[in-house]
Parts: C-alpha cells; structure tokens; sequence
C-alpha cells in the first residue's frame, strides 16, 4: 500500500476505500492498449475476455467459490436487489421475506416495494449487542419463507453474525439464505465451500477496488431471475462488461487476500488502542456492539459518547482533519439516529451520541495517537461546558 501521507487522517474507511496502486496498475492496460469488448471475435476482444475469467477465477478463489459461481454487477446494491428478486423467482410457491433490522438500505429499502408486490416482509430483531440470535429466526420461519437475509458483518457495529447457524435453520425451512458480504469481505475470511449460503454480495470500493464495481455470489443449481436480462455474463446480466473495474476487482481480491493473511492484526491492535484509550478515561464512553473480539470485525468500533451529540463532535473531529462517520455514510446526510442502535434497543439520544470509528490499512500508531488526543481534548471541553 501506498504510505503517501494525506492531510487528514481517514477512519472510515468504512465509507469507501482510495484505489490502491496495485489495482490502479492492473487496471489502467484495459482503458487503453486493452480496450476490446470481450465479445469481441478478434484478438482483442479475446484479451479483454480473458482477463474478464482472469479476475471471476481470483473472486472464486477467495471466497473458495467456483467462477461460475460469481457474476459481475455494478456494486452492493445491485447485488442485493438481483439475489433478493433471484431468491423470489426460485420460490415462487413462497411470500415471506425474512429480513434482519440491521441490513443495509440496498435491502431494506426494498420493503415496501415487496409488499406491494403482494410479499409479506417481516423483520428480524437484533440482541442489544447488534447480532441476530438463530432462535430469533427458528421463531419467525414457516413453510411460506422463500428467503431469509442476514448480513456477514454489520456494517455500523462491525458485529459478526452467525451466519452458519442461521442457515441452517433456513435450509431446514426450505428457505434460501442470502448474505450481504460488503463490510465482511477482506476484514474476516469467507469460505463458501464451509458456510454455504445461496448467495453473498460485495463491493468493490470497500477493498481498495474502483466504485460501480461488485460482485454477487450465487450457489451452481440455484434458479434465478435477471434484472437486467442479456447475453453477457451466462445470460445473467446484460451490458458490455465492464473490464477494467472487472480486472480491478479481481487485484483487489488478491491483495485483500494478503492483507488479511498479514496485516489485519496490526489494525486490530490500533482499533483496540483507540477504544481503551476513550472509554478507560471517560467513563460516559460505551461501545455499541459485541465484547468479544471473535464476534467483531478487527477494523472497526462504535462508541456511544452518552450525553454528546454525536454530530457537533464530528464536526470537531472534522475541523482537525479527522474523519469518522455517524451510522453508515448512505444516511449521515441526515440526522436520523442510525435504524441499527434503534434496533438494538437504543434511544434516539443515545442513538445519536454514537461515531462509527473504521481503520484502513494505512492507518498508523500516530494516527490514532492524534485522535485520542484530540478526542479526549474535546470530551473534556464539552463535560466542562455542560
Ligand atoms: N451493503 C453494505 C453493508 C454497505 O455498507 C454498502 C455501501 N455503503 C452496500 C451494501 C452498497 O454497496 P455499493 O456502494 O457498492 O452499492
């Protein structure tokens, strides 16, 4: 990764990722000398083609997937929307939707839509540490469920969910599980082959891939609707494909893949650095989501500064050069307390006293080191003055 320093220390890299330089290089061949339609008939064309089965044989490799397995989309969302109506088409028979509080709104938004379609969608509740308990879905399921979604890694609380278990209460309903991957993927390891959900989603600019770029998971044998019929993508997706995101992709997961193998403890360590160090001096500071490390993704926390808006000391951390987030980025447009802590039981005050805290992988000991200062700075000001 590229050490260059930047004139403002970025923890949320939850939001969205830089390009790294290696993707940046595999990819730039394919906006020039490479610029061929892989449908191409001519040498070209079979460049660009192949490079296109390149990158879905590095997507199935790290997910221990097979390349038929993975189809190319234009990002999380659209991987959502296409495994959710994919999962309703193969169940026709069946009009129940169990959808967990905590999805992201690419899932979630989709409810009212369904519903007019005639679909009963009915919603999971969390624990107040942010997962969904399997007995939680055992209750809700019934002979009319086509599918059930449960997230990887919640993508504000960095809670793990028991994704394994939840399956297989579903299978044994009958029901499809799909599984939002885009806060999992490259922070814990995903193995397809073990967990063997019936499609995952993920994003390409979550993992230092380009945006516009993603890919959806879908199990060989399962049946499935296109949104977007056409030739491309075995008839699954129309569109001349889109190669050099494709190709960026396909890095992406390869150096994702290292990182984890090699550097993701180094950011578990700085995370817990910057938690202890705020919530051992302020006894008001609280972290949203599980304890335990083996329940949490290593690169993030949320902490709950009880009594502080949380968005005046955004805008502080702002005026500092330093970035978090409120809840996730799609609706920190506004100040709505985040649907997750709601879900987890919390009041819209302590809701909204809660900053979403991620590290990237060129995050530093001094970078967390200057937050804390100036965090603790803050905290200190505002308990003054109040
Ligand atoms: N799921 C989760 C958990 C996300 O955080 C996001 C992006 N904020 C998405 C889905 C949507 O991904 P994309 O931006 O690639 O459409």
């Amino acid at each position: 990764m590229n050490t260059q320093r930047l004139s403002f220390i970025d923890l949320d890299s939850s939001a969205t990722t830089p390009v790294s330089p290696g993707v940046l290089d595999a990819m730039m061949p394919f906006f020039r000398e490479h610029y061929g339609n892989p449908s191409s008939p001519y040498p070209l064309g079979e460049q660009a083609k192949e490079a296109v089965a390149q990158a879905r044989g590095h997507l199935a490799q790290f997910l221990s997937a097979e390349p038929r397995e993975i189809l190319f989309t234009s990002g999380g969302t659209e991987s959502n929307q296409t495994a959710v109506r994919g999962a309703l088409s193969a169940r026709p028979d069946r009009k129940e939707i169990l959808v967990s509080a905590i999805e992201h709104s690419s899932i979630l938004g989709l409810k009212p839509f369904l519903e007019k379609e005639g679909y009963k969608v009915s919603i999971l509740p969390p624990t107040p540490y942010g997962r969904i308990d399997p007995e939680t879905v055992k209750a809700a399921i019934s002979e009319n469920t086509a599918l059930v979604c449960v997230m990887w890694v919640n993508n504000e609380t960095g809670a793990i969910q028991p994704v394994g278990e939840i399956l297989d209460v579903a299978h044994q309903a009958g029901a499809l599980v799909h599984t939002d991957a885009v806060a999992a993927t490259g922070k814990i390891p995903i193995d397809l082959s073990r967990i063997r959900v019936d499609s995952l989603s993920l994003s390409g600019h979550k993992i230092y891939g380009p945006k516009g770029i993603g890919a959806l998971f879908l199990r060989k044998g399962e049946t499935f609707s296109s949104l977007m019929p056409g030739s491309q993508e075995r008839k699954r997706r129309g569109g001349t494909e889109n190669v050099p995101g494709i190709v960026g992709l396909g890095q992406a997961a390869l150096e994702a893949k290292e990182y984890l193998e090699t550097c993701i403890e180094k950011t578990t360590l700085l995370r817990d650095h910057l938690e202890e160090s705020l919530m051992d001096c302020f006894p008001f500071v609280r972290r949203n989501g599980p304890r335990e490390s083996f329940l949490r993704a290593p690169h993030m926390t949320n902490l709950g500064f009880l009594g502080i808006a949380a968005e005046k000391l955004l805008l502080d951390l702002v005026r500092e050069g330093i970035y978090v987030s409120m809840g996730s980025a799609c609706s920190s447009g506004s100040i709505e307390p985040s649907h997750v802590l709601t879900a987890m039981g919390q009041t819209r005050e302590e809701a909204l006293s809660a900053l979403r805290f991620s590290l990237g992988r060129s995050a530093t000991a001094r970078d967390i080191d200057r937050t804390t200062t100036i965090l603790s700075g803050i905290l200190r000001e505002k308990r003054r003055a109040s």
